[in-house]
């Protein structure tokens, strides 16, 4: 017991600062860390001294493979493992790993979605060690994190366009805090994702086929006890979560990733996860890793970790809440209101700014949560609308009111604020008025995006945010720069931005339909599905801004495109033929044979008694019928609409399949679910909701 304890084992397996400063000799260690601070290249020796000290290490701890570990467009990591042995030319073997094998990799790529960027022909994509993010082992191999591009640079995964945001970012906000005064070397971006998940029993999804292929159930009848009684949100966690949940976080801290929050959630079988934050790039690598050992350690305890955004209908999905606020490297926090003048004006710049790209562009940032899963939540009275809004709380809502206006800020001092000049009121941090229904929350000194599906890579919203910050810092920082009276010209240009972007602020409960028309009036968007989210995708809005801060060109923008829809298209295409499979060879045969048993019984009954009231029977018999007949045809039409041309290109082929296949995916199942409410429990062919989501027991 005491082995595990968490200050003890916490780090184990990475090779963090730490080791490397035992480790390494002064000059290596030296030449990586000005690296990673001032982005300096790294000599040859140095890499070769850093991959023997790595290699060494991970041996010492039981690797014996490395893997340049990556994230491809499919939204999960890549690794493909090389063990440390080269042949000594006696018959044995030395272990050996060279500064160049940690440096790049040439993993033979050509099953990767690249959305056209790499011909299959010329399938080579290549791996680079990204030094700002740690080695760790995992499985016994040393894990290298890297980033992943085509042969002429282009950005193949989506680690690149992160790093490429983060540096943008930085350079931008160092602008515009220069001329406040402060002298700071870089800003990050901090990153704390909320991650929600569901546990199920083993056995139980192995009878589940839609679970198995997609990740969440296709069809189930909704169980008589659901999250009613909300006696699941927060409650006794069971032994057997428990159990996990203590190997889940020992496991994460080997790993350096700082599990701080579990608790459950709204939905019985639904938990979650917190760590506390770290900068984006760190955050990145540990949210996939804590995904991916959530899975594993689930499977040792026999239970299947779900990371779909709604496994079941019903009940609450899964999302992730991605907590996000801005640091300089001397650890100030740019969106805590300060106290004096200066930091209130610097503060108040920072949300303006905010305010001001949130607004302009509210469609990329409703793309970057866009995924199938999670079409099912927003806008579902479960997580937020899928219209972007902020909220800011009363108090904030207030001072931004006055600057506005030009009127008093407080009731008690009557007085109008000067920017820059006066100090503000005090605002007080995390209110108790945590309204949950917004997507993007104030929250004392963060902003909470809470769109992201659970599944979701969390580096999509976050390249969204960086970016849309930087171009906001970079357009303010040319209107301040040349200014004469700085305080007039700050004061002006974040009264006229909040005054041009109030409307995107909304403090109300977003579930309530007036706030759909409200917004409609506001002239915000509510793009309610991914598809016709990313039907804005490639506007030329965003080809500008990505392509001004180098983040994406105009032709990695298009591949990516084509690659949401391609993937929109292949999972909506796997359900329905999910569906189709599990009606016509189990769902079919099982409602048949219970109507002919049925059937069977009134006329065995008849023969004995020929006046006996079969009333009830009877009358399930022709329900049955009915329903069955309505699945069918539903079948028929689904098999039929997937047989049918999709259109000319990825866009209108993912149209069809959010308004034709998807349509007639939930005519089969409304029939489906209709009939598992009336046949006998023994002759349903699948476990039913309530074997689902009450299994872990
Ligand atoms: P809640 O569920 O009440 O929103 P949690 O404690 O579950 O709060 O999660 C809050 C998350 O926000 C944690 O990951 C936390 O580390 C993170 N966080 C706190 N402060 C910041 C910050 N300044 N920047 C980014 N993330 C932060
Ligand atoms: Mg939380």
């Amino acid at each position: 017991m005491c082995d595990n304890k968490p200050d003890s084992i916490f780090g184990s397996l990475v090779f963090n600062e730490d080791v490397m400063r035992r480790r390494l000799s002064n000059t290596c260690y030296r030449a990586w860390k000005q690296c990673v601070e001032e982005g300096t290249p790294l000599r040859l020796e140095t890499a070769h001294e850093m991959a023997a000290e790595m290699k060494n290490w991970a041996m010492d701890h039981g690797a014996t493979h490395f893997t340049h570990w990556f994230q491809p467009m499919t939204g999960v990591t890549a690794e493909k493992h090389d063990s440390f042995i080269a042949p000594d030319g006696t018959g044995r073997v030395l272990m050996q790993f060279s500064g160049k094998e940690l440096v790049r990799g040439e993993p033979d790529a050509s099953s990767f979605p690249s959305g056209g960027l790499r011909a299959t022909f010329e399938a080579r994509g290549y791996t680079a060690w990204d030094p700002t993010a740690f080695a760790f082992i995992k499985d016994g191999s040393l894990c290298i994190p890297t980033i992943f591009c085509s042969y002429s640079g282009q950005a193949l995964d989506k680690k690149t366009p992160l790093l490429r945001s983060l540096e943008e970012l930085s350079r931008q906000a160092v602008r515009v805090l220069k001329l406040f005064g402060m002298d700071v070397g870089k800003v990050v971006s901090q990153v704390g994702p909320e991650q929600e998940y569901f546990l199920i029993d083993k056995d139980v999804y192995n009878r589940r086929e839609d679970l198995i292929l997609t990740g969440r159930t296709l069809f189930g009848a909704k169980p008589p006890k659901g999250q009613e009684l909300e006696d699941h949100y927060f409650g006794t966690i069971k032994p057997r979560v428990a159990a996990f949940m203590r190997e889940l976080d020992e496991e994460l801290w080997k790993l350096g990733i700082l599990a701080k929050t579990k608790h459950n959630e709204v939905a019985p079988g639904q938990h979650e996860l917190a760590p506390i934050y770290a900068d984006a790039n760190t955050a990145c690598d540990h949210n996939q890793l804590t995904m991916e050992v959530m899975k594993k350690v689930a499977a040792r305890h026999n239970m299947v970790c779900l990371l779909h955004e709604k496994p079941f209908a019903g009940v609450n999905g899964s999302g992730k809440h991605n907590n996000w606020s801005l640091a300089t490297d001397t650890g100030l926090n740019l969106f805590k209101p300060g106290s004096t003048p200066s930091q209130n004006a610097r503060f108040l710049l920072f949300l303006a700014a905010f305010i001001k790209g949130v607004d302009e562009y509210q469609d990329l940032l409703r793309c970057s949560v866009a995924n199938p899963g999670n079409d099912h939540r927003l806008g579902a009275q479960e997580a937020p609308p899928a219209i972007i809004s902020i909220f800011l709380g009363d108090e904030l809502t207030a001072i931004v009111n006055a600057i506005i206006q030009g009127t008093a800020y407080v009731d008690t001092c009557k007085k109008t604020l000067s920017i820059g000049v006066d100090s503000l009121p005090p605002i007080p941090q995390d209110t108790t008025d945590r309204n949950r229904t917004s997507p993007l929350a104030f929250t004392g000194n963060k902003f909470e995006f809470r769109m992201l599906g659970s599944s979701q890579s969390i580096t999509g919203p976050n390249i969204a945010l960086n970016t849309i910050m930087a171009e906001e810092l970079s357009q303010f920082a040319d209107a301040l720069e040349g200014a004469e009276d700085f305080n007039g010209a700050l004061h002006d240009l974040i009264r006229d931005t909040l005054r041009a972007h109030q409307r995107i602020i909304f403090n109300g409960n977003g579930y309530e339909d007036a706030w759909i028309q409200e917004a409609e009036k506001r002239g915000l968007s509510n793009l309610t599905c991914t598809v016709d989210a990313l039907g804005t995708y490639l506007q030329p809005k965003h080809i500008e801004l990505f392509s001004k801060h180098w983040v994406f060109t105009e032709e990695e923008l298009a591949a990516r495109n084509e690659i949401h829809l391609e993937n929109y298209c292949e999972v909506i295409g796997i359900e329905a033929r999910t569906m189709i499979d599990m009606v016509k060879r189990s769902i079919f045969p099982a409602v048949s044979r219970f109507s002919g048993a049925t059937a069977s019984g009134v006329a065995a009954k008849r023969a004995v008694l020929p006046d006996l009231d079969c009333g009830p029977e009877e009358e399930l018999l022709r329900r049955l019928g009915a329903l069955i007949s309505r699945m069918m045809g539903a079948c028929k039409a689904l098999e039929d609409a997937l047989a049918a041309p999709k259109g000319k290109d990825a866009y209108e082929a993912a149209h069809y399949f959010r308004y034709r296949v998807f349509a007639g995916m939930t005519a089969l199942r409304s029939a489906v679910d209709e009939l598992e409410t009336i046949t006998a429990a023994e002759d349903w062919p699948y476990p039913s909701y309530t074997d689902l989501l009450f299994s872990v027991r």
